[in-house]
């Protein structure tokens, strides 16, 4: 028999042990979340409100319990599992009360008697979701699908199925009907025989480029709609007129928040030649007083990474970028205790081409570029496979807003670190993936948009 093994990055010790599903158990659950579907779609919009707000009940009740669980599986800060278990009952309290409003019949002024544009779920929808934050990437998914009239299956990250158990187990506790929601203990080479099943009608994934790639290219086999959410090295650019206490604070919680390891975080920081050395001087300072320590503790301001495989690469990314001229100002080496731990770390005199400048490093690990003047800046900012999430850090918000709208980016913030908010849009262009999460546009990932004419 096939398993999944949860270890704790923070002492690498097994916490648990998950049977695989062999191909026959997948093939019965997707059936009875197709069943469920057939019974799902029928019901209002009114009864799935009130099952998502109980949904929302369950995760603030227990978010205490879940986050431990994270914690426990993946290494983040105990403080920040319990804001991701929030925000999962604030998307679906979102949902639960705009749900409705945002898939309201849209009429269109026509020749005919009546025509209109209404949005009718599609079925059972496959979620692969990554371990980074185990509660909220499922969750960011399911509430606007369930809403709609959609059913789920989830092949979670393997390194997190307690917490994948733990939603499943969440939402019967909720109230939802058996098979609104199921989990797949999966290994990611039985996603071919998934996608094909004539049962699942799209899938999302959220992950790597390679990962993204290859269900991408399974689903396009098969004809199913894929919506995928990658990786990202985004830029913040630090204009000359910025505030450098609140830009190296930025910078400092960019790359330091759930440990570095945040799609959407910052991770470039391009800033202006007459601040540069001002900038490096007060970021060095921050990111080396940022205590790095077991995950549970209250003063502790970022754990390990995931896994220890996660931080050898990241290490390995580090010291080529070292090789190829890069300056290492803080951090860059492993430290000598058990654990996934991988110190705050500084890398500069970055140029196009090396790896921090052309790759994501999934870690507490900032990249700091010159740039001459703000033409440069922007130049460099573009000059990325990558666009998800990148921002500007001035005191002229104009300006900021200016350069924001020219930035090759799916969320361009000013003057804020760039994070999701189920009313906003959430997505990424170029090698960041497509399609968008949260708000009207998520909600309508996943629908029928059914055009009635009417004669
Ligand atoms: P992956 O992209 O490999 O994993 C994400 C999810 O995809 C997991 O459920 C994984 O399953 C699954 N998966 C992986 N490969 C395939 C495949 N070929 N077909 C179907 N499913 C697949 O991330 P890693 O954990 O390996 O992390 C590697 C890098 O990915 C990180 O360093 C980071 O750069 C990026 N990443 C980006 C995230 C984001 O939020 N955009 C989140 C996590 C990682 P399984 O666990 O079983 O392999």
């Amino acid at each position: 028999m096939k398993t999944s093994v949860s270890i704790n990055p923070a002492t690498e010790e097994q916490i648990a042990e998950y049977n695989r599903l062999t191909k026959s158990e997948t093939h019965t659950k997707i059936n009875s979340a197709h069943a469920a579907y057939l019974q799902w779609k029928t019901t209002s919009y009114q009864e799935r409100a009130k099952l998502l707000n109980a949904l929302a009940d369950v995760f603030e009740t227990h978010k205490d319990k879940y986050a431990l669980l994270a914690t426990s599986e993946m290494g983040k800060t105990l403080d920040q599992a319990v804001k991701e278990v929030e925000k999962c009952a604030l998307i679906c309290r979102y949902y639960a009360e705009h749900g409705a409003n945002l898939l309201q019949n849209v009429t269109v002024d026509t020749e005919a008697q009546q025509s209109y544009v209404t949005f009718q779920p599609l079925g059972v929808i496959l979620a692969v979701m990554p371990w980074n934050f185990p509660f909220y990437q499922a969750i960011r998914f399911l509430g606007p699908a369930v809403m709609a009239g959609n059913t789920a299956v989830l092949k979670h990250a393997s390194n997190v199925q307690g917490c994948a158990f733990a939603i499943e187990e969440a939402v019967k506790q909720a109230g939802f009907p058996e098979g609104i929601f199921t989990n797949l203990n999966l290994d990611s080479d039985a996603i071919e025989s998934v996608i094909a099943h004539e049962n699942i009608v799209a899938v999302t994934l959220t992950g790597s480029a390679p990962a993204g790639k290859s269900v991408a290219a399974i689903a396009g086999k098969h004809l199913k709609k894929s919506v995928l959410e990658l990786g990202g090295n985004d830029a913040y650019i630090v204009l000359e007129d910025a505030n450098l206490d609140k830009a190296t604070d930025l910078a400092t919680q960019g790359r330091i928040q759930n440990n570095g390891q945040t799609c959407i975080a910052a991770k470039r920081f391009i800033v202006l030649e007459s601040i540069y050395e001002a900038f490096i001087k007060l970021y060095t300072e921050k990111m080396g007083a940022a205590k790095m320590g077991d995950p549970t503790d209250k003063d502790t301001v970022y754990g390990p990474l995931a896994r220890i495989d996660l931080r050898n690469e990241l290490h390995e990314q580090v010291k080529k970028t070292i090789a190829q001229g890069g300056t290492l100002l803080l951090g860059g080496h492993i430290p000598d205790r058990k654990g996934a731990y991988y110190p705050a770390t500084i890398l500069t005199d970055l140029k196009p081409g090396m790896e921090a400048f052309n790759e994501e490093l999934f870690g507490p690990v900032a990249s700091v570029i010159r740039a001459k003047n703000e033409t440069e800046a922007i130049a460099l900012a573009n000059m990325s496979k990558f666009g998800l999430g990148a921002g500007v850090i001035t005191s002229d918000a104009k300006k900021g807003e200016t350069i924001a709208l020219q930035l090759e980016a799916g969320n361009c913030f000013v003057n804020k670190l760039v994070a999701s908010d189920p009313r906003l849009p959430f997505g990424g262009i170029k090698t960041s993936g497509y399609g968008r999460e949260l708000s009207e546009y998520g909600i309508k990932e996943f629908v029928n948009i059914k055009t009635v004419w009417i004669n």
